[in-house]
Order: structure tokens, then sequence, then C-alpha cells
């Protein structure tokens, strides 16, 4: 089951017990079904493609309009066989009772603010399935619908992100983290219990993800390195020969040699006696200074003054000309 189906499912049968609640709950209902402007008709028709948000609808401005309440409900099939749920209301109690609700109930109770949030998005609400990421939104005409469920959220903890989409807005929750919140405090918990089993597995394989690619990533720069260091110890064997090396240093050159994909803490453990990962590092650092030197009296001997001259390859030990 979709988790908005079983979203708005369950907060369809949650019966607030106080009135000050069942008010905020139709005012975020009504908030979040209301168009652009008042109609001249004396008859507010709301609709809504969900049966629990009319059955609510009907319901809570029954308990909360009084005699004011629904003065028609209707079943209208449309194209695509999607069934709209048509309310009427009288305009002018809606109207009123609408532009008290900041009057009549204070914003700083916990309460309210849930059911605020309730109401609203069973009149306009979507979340997405975890498995495809975290997206939690209610969309509406109106401004001050918009700026009271912005509110009623951040007064729940939440961050709550506004913006706009094809001229509506739109109030959103962007974290797995304030998803889930929000579906424990307005009392979601099969949801929530939905919610949870996916984002857990998502966590411990984005927590497996990071790991691999670290470990990929330390790999990465042990081969480079080791190739670095392969390529001093060539040119230096190729040079002078390993045997005019240091003995600390000719024997970590030979065992890179033969271990060419082994870390500094491998070959460590390999040398006789063993040595830390550091000690080994410096080892490494040695033979490149080496490498560099040998490099430049290579280079000196291939400058233009030198290039072609007889005396620039022979002498004691003669370093091979690699151009
Ligand atoms: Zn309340």
């Amino acid at each position: 089951m979709r988790l908005i189906s079983r979203t708005r499912d369950e907060l369809a049968r949650i019966a607030p017990e106080r009135a000050c609640c069942r008010r905020a709950e139709l005012a975020g209902l009504i908030g979040s079904l209301l168009r652009g402007g008042w109609p001249a008709d004396e008859r507010l028709e709301l609709t809504t493609e969900s049966a629990g948000a009319a059955r609510r609808l009907i319901h809570l401005s029954k308990q909360v309009l009084g005699g004011a309440g629904p003065v028609a409900a209707r079943r209208r099939e449309r194209l695509r066989r999607t069934t709209v749920y048509a309310v009427a209301l009288p305009t002018s109690a809606v109207r009123g009772f609408w532009e008290a609700v900041d009057r009549d109930h204070p914003p700083d109770r916990a309460c309210c603010q849930q059911a605020f949030t309730r109401g609203a998005f069973l009149g306009a609400g979507f979340v997405a399935d975890p498995e495809r990421g975290y997206h939690w939104e209610v969309v509406t005409a109106r401004p001050e619908a918009a700026t009271r469920l912005a509110r009623a959220l951040s007064a729940m903890g939440l961050a709550a992100g506004t913006g706009r989409r094809r001229g509506r807005l739109l109030v959103y929750l962007k974290t797995g983290e304030d998803i889930a919140s929000w579906l424990g405090q307005v009392g979601a918990h099969h949801a929530l219990l939905a919610f949870e089993n996916v984002r857990a597995l998502r966590e411990v394989r984005g927590r497996v993800n990071r790991r691999v690619n670290a470990e990929t990533a330390n790999l990465q720069k042990t081969v480079t390195a080791s190739l670095r260091q392969l390529a001093d110890i060539e040119a230096l064997r190729d040079g002078p020969g390993l045997e005019a090396l240091p003995p600390s240093l000719r024997e970590l050159a030979r065992l890179r040699l033969e271990h060419r994909e082994a870390s500094l803490a491998e070959l460590g453990r390999l040398l006789e006696p063993p040595l830390s990962k550091s000690t080994v590092n410096h080892r490494f650092r040695r033979l490149a200074r080496l490498a560099r030197r040998l490099e430049r009296q290579e280079g000196g001997r291939r400058s233009p003054s030198a290039r072609g001259s007889p005396s620039g390859t022979t002498g004691p030990n003669p370093l091979p000309d690699r151009r």
C-alpha cells in the first residue's frame, strides 16, 4: 500500500476529542481546499478526490459550524474514473470561521497545531514512498493557509519549506527525520511504522555505500602512492643500482618491487624487524629524495651543453641515457 493512502486512511479515522482541535483541523482542511477568492454565490463548494477528506469535512463542519454546516454533499464521476466528492457549505459561515481562525485558537497550543496540519494534509497533502526519497507537501491556493501551515509545522519543531508550483503555494518537509516526526505527532502510527522500516533500510544501505566508497578511495590512494614509489625505485635501480642504497632503504625497495599493491602497513610487517607505517612512509620519502637527486643529475647530463658530448657517457658507474 502506498504511504500516501495509508497516511490519509489513518488520519481520516482520527477524531479529535477537544473542541479546540476540531476547529483547528477543520481550519486546516478548509484552508487547503479553498480556491483563490470567495464566491459571490451563497454556497461554497469544496471538492476533494479523497473520500476520507470529504467525510471529515462533513463531520467536522457539522460539529463546528452547527446549523451552518453542510447544505449538500455529492459524489461525481469524472473522466478516467476519477471520483470527486463535493461538499457545499454556506459561504458566509465558512468565511467568518476562516477569518477568525487566528483569533480563535492560540497558535502556541500543540494539540491544535497538530490538528491543523492533519486537516491540511487530508485536504491537499502528499507524501512520497520513502523508497523514492523523502518528500512531504501540501499545496494550497491561499497565501494565509500556506503561512498558517508553515507556522504550525515550525511550532511542531519541523523545518518547513515554502515555494510555488504553477501558481499555487507549496509547503513542504524534506528530511526523513521531519516526516517521521510529523507522522508520529499527528497520530499516523501505522504509516510511521511502514515509513521507518524503509528508512532504516535506506540508512543502512547509505552507510554501507559510504564505507565502500571510503575504502575504494583508500585503495586508490595506496595504488597511486605505490606507482610513484615504484617509478622512483626503478629509476634508482636502473641508475646507480639498488646496491648503492643504504641497507635500510635497499630492503624496502626490494619489498616494494615484489609487493606492488601492498599498503605501507603491510610492507612494514614484511620487514625484518617489522616497522611502523610512519617509518615506512619516512623511508619512501628518503627514496623519493634520492630519485629526485638522480633526476637532477640526469637532467644536467642531458642539458644542451652536455648533450652529444662524449664525456657525458663515460666515467665510473655511468648512468644510462634513458631518453
Ligand atoms: Zn487543541
